[in-house]
Formats: structure tokens, sequence, C-alpha cells
């Protein structure tokens, strides 16, 4: 069936749909086996039907046989697997010493890989899996005797770099190491990630290895730089995919606004994508539902299979998700492939590279907030010959709204790079006395990261390194620091059932207050907890399972110090900058709203400390003698800031949920109007950064996503916000937009940006002024 027949089919008068776009197929080209491949190699590929190369293989391949470090950014299913195995299947081959290290960001995926690599039958090859569920026996057979040792980052950083010696063998042959889906390495974890990869090629040079590094991503800007970023070396990209493509439809989808109470409210979305799944399935069409959280994975595939009633369609319906057991995975990928299942429902588990494709049809309950994650989604579908169809369901939210009304900031914008700053110090800190406690730390270590001589002096002066005459620098803390890549750390906060002990869940220290403080509803896939007390000694949430008729939303103050600024930008009237902040928030209290009606029926009072964070933030201020018609401006300021945290992942490779944001009529600092944008992690992340260098494509969106929304008032599509620390008040629509034409108006393409010095003393205020914030 044409892709146009199947839209008919799915929205009998296409209300919904707000966009095609036809993707032009895309012809396969072919090379011969570069001369250094031995037949051995090629014969035991040939048993899998691979009898040619697409181009971008054999020139990564290349590239890494030559020793040069390489990155292949290709789409999906255009055989980047092979890029990185022939150079590490050639070497086996030769019964060489050169062993190789590949990392996947996630088990499920090093998995994938191991089988993948056991069909091939290559010469030489020992492959094993090594993570954290590897029995010791299996553990110290990889030591000795794997040349292909399939793991992760997390298992590098807390197993393999500690305990280096046991891994010698490894090392000192280390030939290759692959850095697969490298495109996930980014922000807080981006730069952990970062520092992790160089302890390793650190502790190799010691040994006496200089691996060349082979990276797969999906289609990214710049794979080059990003890797670079990521190793520290330099590196080629191979980014001309040569793979076939059978063309696909997209289609941009707008569930209908319906009128609730008078006022227009969007159908849900999760129910308008179970909708079209219940449909392709019916039609007999494979079909992949992408889903944000595991959650509206399963109720997107029961809503679908209820849709479908006693049609025998609705058997051939799942749910697929992490934290299913990995036997049951196995089997649902099985029943995918190979047709017994028709429709999914998965969330980005099934993103990456495990091998599943040849669907007919994509279904993106929301956007997946990048435009990488965006292509590798739809790029599951497509089989043979025939014309894919994908189709993209706006979420009721400001980003997912505005992508809905402009197709050419989804179809015609290049990809995001990967953003991180490995420079962080307070990311770099840990890594540092990490890598001295492995083996001391030499003048020439420092070379790659800027800044990184002046943390470990800092280090010194808190007495965890020291300093010896020669210039190596020493681990002397008592006890190894504790370092988590992906961030909830040693602080986190453990939940746990009052009267069984049991353990629910963890939160991270900085989202405690907000989540879990006595009398808070909180949802945990699914089920529904009031939290009875919170330890923040114990570091422990205690909860019991419960359903009260209301939610809760914790009421925050929260004051911003401008510590130095870094950049600015003078428009006359307006100004743009990007510094340092200090931003020290309380929660103070809570309300308590009636579900579904979210009328407040009861505020409670909190006794909770402050929290400190150093970040980075960019900001903006406005002469109010420019804001004329503006009537209600710390609404205005604050409907603005709230639709500006929602679109900057259009110009950042950050969540809305990295960000927070604080508004006010007059700042300390600024003696302005100003509206603030900080990263959410100690030290940033880069993603501010990222607004102040694109800050009119942010801010353009921004206006227009609140401008071209059908609510009269201010809705989730534009200016409210789920993690408003001030219960969405003020907010006023229509002097938001106001504000910021103003702000847009003063866009001058001549004026300079003025580079302070980067790290000034910081700033003192006076006054100790209080405001609702934002995070
Ligand atoms: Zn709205
Ligand atoms: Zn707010």
């Amino acid at each position: 069936m044409s892709s146009d027949r199947l839209i008919s089919a799915l929205g009998a008068d296409h209300e919904g749909l707000r966009h095609l776009r036809r993707l032009s197929p895309r012809a396969a080209q072919r090379c011969e086996w570069p001369e250094w491949v031995p037949d051995r190699v090629r014969e035991a590929l040939a048993e899998q039907g691979i009898l040619r190369l697409w181009p971008h293989q054999a020139e990564a391949a290349t590239h890494a046989f030559a020793g040069r470090d390489v990155v292949v950014a290709t789409g999906t299913a255009s055989g980047k697997s092979l890029a990185y195995l022939l150079p590490v299947l050639t070497e086996a081959a030769a019964e060489g010493d050169g062993r190789t290290l590949y990392l996947a960001p996630t088990k499920a995926l090093a998995a994938d890989q191991a089988r993948a690599v056991a069909e091939f039958d290559a010469p030489g090859l020992l492959p094993a899996i090594v993570d954290g569920d590897t029995p010791y026996e299996h553990r110290r057979w990889a030591q000795r005797f794997a040349n292909l040792v399939l793991s992760n980052p997390d298992l590098l950083h807390h197993s393999v770099l500690p305990r280096h010696r046991r891994w010698r063998s490894l090392l000192k042959n280390l030939k290759y190491v692959v850095v697969d889906e490298c495109h996930i390495y980014r922000g807080v974890f981006g730069a952990h990630v970062a520092l992790t990869l160089r302890r390793l090629l650190r502790l190799a040079a010691h040994y006496g290895a200089e691996p060349t590094v082979i990276a797969a991503s999906a289609t990214a800007a710049d794979p080059a730089a990003s890797l670079s970023t990521l190793t520290g070396r330099p590196a080629e990209a191979v980014t001309a995919d040569a793979s076939p493509s059978p063309g696909a439809s997209v289609a941009l989808w707008e569930p209908e606004t319906i009128e609730i109470e008078g006022e227009p409210q969007k159908a849900s979305t999760l129910s308008e994508t179970a909708r079209m799944l219940a449909a392709l399935t019916r039609l007999g069409l494979r079909t992949l539902a992408f889903v944000p959280s595991r959650r509206g994975a399963e109720i997107i595939a029961a809503d679908a299979k209820a849709r479908l009633g006693a049609d025998p369609a609705a058997d051939r319906i799942a749910a697929y998700r992490a934290g299913y057991l990995r036997e049951h995975r196995r089997d649902l990928e099985a029943d995918l492939r190979e047709g017994r299942l028709l429709g999914v429902a998965t969330t980005n588990a099934l993103e990456l590279g495990i091998d599943v494709t040849g669907l007919d049809a994509v279904l993106l309950c929301g956007y997946p907030g990048r435009l990488a994650s965006f292509w590798q989604q739809i790029g599951r579908a497509g089989r043979g010959r025939d014309e894919a169809l994908a189709i993209m369901l706006a979420k009721d939210d400001p980003l997912d709204t505005f992508l809905v009304h402009h197709p050419e900031a989804v179809f015609d914008r290049p990809v995001e790079a990967s953003v991180c700053d490995p420079s962080n110090p307070y990311v770099l800190a840990g890594h540092l006395c990490l890598a001295a406690e492995e083996l001391p730390l030499r003048e020439a270590d420092f070379r790659s990261i800027p800044g990184s001589r002046e943390v470990a002096d800092d280090l010194c002066e808190r007495r965890l390194l020291r300093r010896r005459p020669g210039g190596r620098y020493y681990w002397v803390g008592s006890e190894r620091p504790e370092v988590s890549l992906r961030g909830s750390g040693p602080m986190a906060v453990d939940i746990a059932e009052t009267s069984t002990g049991r353990l629910v869940g963890t939160v991270d220290a900085a989202a405690a207050h907000r989540l879990v403080h006595r009398g808070a509803v909180y949802l945990h896939q699914g089920e529904t907890y009031l939290v009875d007390d919170l330890d923040l000694d114990d570091g422990l949430a205690l909860v019991h399972a419960a359903k009260p008729p209301w939610t809760t939303s914790p009421q925050e103050i929260t004051h911003l110090e401008i510590l130095g600024t870094r950049e600015s930008l003078d428009l006359g009237e307006v100004a743009l900058c990007l510094g340092e902040v200090e931003v020290t928030s309380a929660v103070i209290s809570y309300q308590k709203r009636r579900i579904p009606s979210g009328e407040v029926i009861d505020t409670q009072m909190l006794d909770l400390p402050p929290q400190t964070l150093r970040t980075v933030a960019v900001w903006w201020t406005v002469e109010p003698e420019a804001l004329g018609g503006v009537k209600d401006l710390p609404g205005a300021l604050h409907a603005a800031e709230h639709a500006s945290i929602g679109l900057l992942p259009l110009v950042a490779t950050c969540d809305r949920w990295d960000i927070g944001g604080l508004s006010t009529a007059a700042h300390p600092d600024t003696e302005l109007p100003t509206v603030f944008v900080y990263d959410g992690h100690p030290g940033g992340a880069g993603f501010a950064e990222q607004a102040f260098r694109k800050w009119t494509d942010w801010l353009g969106a921004t206006r227009d996503a609140i401008a071209s929304c059908d609510c009269r008032t201010g809705c989730p599509s534009c200016i409210q916000s789920p993690k408003c620390g001030n219960g969405n008040e003020p907010l006023d629509k229509a002097d938001a937009v106001a504000t910021l034409g103003v702000v847009l108006a003063a866009e001058d393409e001549n004026a300079a940006v003025t580079v302070h010095d980067p790290r000034p003393e910081p700033a003192k205020s006076e006054e100790d002024d209080l405001w609702p914030g934002d995070f």
C-alpha cells in the first residue's frame, strides 16, 4: 500500500497531518576489498553472504588499519560494524598478539555485537563479553586469552582501570579500541567517558601499547571533532553513506485539539500513537513505536491490543524495554525480526545498534529530543525496495509543537554535534584522583586538557594529591574516590518502603529535595507512593504505596549570583551574556493539587536546607524603557524563560531536564529585567554556551512557538512548565511574545562579542533577594 493511502487510512480527514516529506531512495555503491584484507577473512565473511563492501566501510577500515583514529558516521543499517571489524578480524586471522577492546554504551548492545561476531566463525578470533554479570572464571579467561573483549565504559572505569595490573596482558597488546554509538557520549556523561578513555590510553601507553581508536556514530555534525574531544587526539571522519535506502515518507502529526472546560487541549499523544499502532498492525505491517518512557511503552502496547479486541493481530503486539529479563528481550527481538510480532512499542532501548531492521513503519511518540535520535529511529523503517513510512506525533510541549509547524527545523537542519566538556573541573577532579591512584601523573598528562594542571594543584592543596620533586603527582588520599560516570554518584538518595525496607529506586541528591520531600507523591514505574520521611543524613527516603486523589508540586525559592562574565554581546537596549553563576535554591513548601483539575487544595511548609550549584549560565537583559507595551513584566519574563528552556534542545544537545532557569524584573547584579538559563550540572555541560552562540535561532524559535500556539492564555505546549518552582505563576503569553520581539529586534549582525577575563573575581551583591526559580 502506498504511503499516501496509509496516511489516509490513519486519519480519515488528515486533521492531524502537518507536513509530509518524501525522502528519495538511494542506490548502493559497491567497492572491492582493500588489498590488506586476507583471504581467510574474506572467506569467513562470504559465508555470511558479505561478498563486497560499501565504500565507506572500506575507507574507514583502511584508516584504522593504517593506525589513524577514525569515526564512521553514517545512517542506521549502513554496515558500520563491518568497518570496525575488518581490521580487528584481520589482526586475529594473522594470529598476531594484537587485542581489541570494544565498548558499547549498553550491556544489551555489547551482547548483540557478541552474537553477530559469533556468527562469522572468523579465524583466530576469541571474543568474550565482560560486564557486571560476568562470572570471575570467565573474566580471568578474558584477561588472558580473549583477543576481542566486548564491554562498556562503566566496567572499564569501575573494574578494568583500577585493576590494570590484572589486565596487563590486554593493555600491553591493545591494538584497537572500538567506541560504538559514540554520539551517546555527550554532556556530563560524555565528559566522564572522555576522561575514562584518556585514562585507558594512558595506561596502555604505560604498558607499551599505542592503540588506534575506531568509532561508530549516528549521523552527526563534525564527528571527527567529537571523537577528538573524547580521546584528546586527532581523528579522521568518514561520512558519505554508500548503503542503499528504499526512500521513505515522513509525516509530522499533531494530535487534534479538543475543548475541555472552554480551554483547548491536545488529545493524548500516547493514545494517538496506540491508535496508529493498532491500525498499522491490523493491516499486517511490521511497526515499531518509539515511546519516551518505559511506562508509556507498556500503556501503548496494552491500549493498541485493547483497540484490536478479538482481532488475532492483537496477539502480535508487545512492549519492549530495558528492565525485562535478557532472555525475554532476545525472544522479542527474534519474534520481531522473523515477523511473528507485528507491532512493538519500545523505549529507545531499540534505537541503538541492535539488529532490528526491515520494518514497514515507525511511529515516534514525541520528538526524541535530538535530530540524531530522530534519524536513527526513522532509519529503522524500510525493507527491500518498499518505501517506508514514518510518523512523528507531537507531544504537548513547546519544542514538539514548534517542530511540527516548522518542518524545515526537522528536515533541513544539520544534525547536532555531540558536545561535551572534559575540562569541566567538577568532572575532571575525580578522574585526576583516579588516574593518579592508577599511576602517578606527569606533566605530559595535562597537555590535552586545558586547566587540568590547575585542578591538580588545587587537589594538592586539598591534600588528595602530592607533588613530588621532579614534577610527578601522587595520590595520597586514604580511599579511592567514588566517581559515577552516569551522574548520581555517592550522593544518591535511596527510596525504600517503610514497612518492608524494600528498595524502590534512587534519585540523585540534587533532585531529592524536589521529588521525595516529606509528603510528596512520588511516581516510580507506574506505581504511586507517598513519602513518609526524608533523611538527608542517611540519604534515605521512606515511602509507602498509596493512591491519593492529589499530586504534589514543590515550591522553591532561588537566589542567583553572577560570579563572572565570560563573554557578552551589547545590542544597545538588549544585552546577552555567558558566564559563571552560583544558584542557591531551597524547597520551602509544597502544594497539593486535586486530580485531574489541578486545583490547589493545601500548602504545607517544609524545612529543607538550601542547595548551591556553581555552573554556567546564559542570560539576557533588556532596558525597561524598551518594553513600553508590556504590562505584566514578571509574567512576560517568566513565560519567555519557560518556553526558552523548552526550546533549548533545538540548539544544544541537552534535555529540558538538564537545564534550570530564573527570571526577575530587576536583578541586583544587572539592575535590569533579566532571564537566566543555566546548566543543571556543577561546572556546566556546554549547553548554556550553545544557547549563547545561537541565541537568535534559539529565542526566535521560542517566540514563534509561543505565538503560534492555539491556546488563549498559555498551556503546556507553550509557556507552562512541568517543573516550575512557582506553580506556573505569574505567566503572560502575549507580553512574552512582545518582550521576545524587542530582544530579537535588537539583533545586530555587526555587534562584537566581548571576551572578558575567563575567571574573574566573584561579583558581590549586597542584597539578599529571593525569587521563584525553575528547575
Ligand atoms: Zn499554548
Ligand atoms: Zn517557573
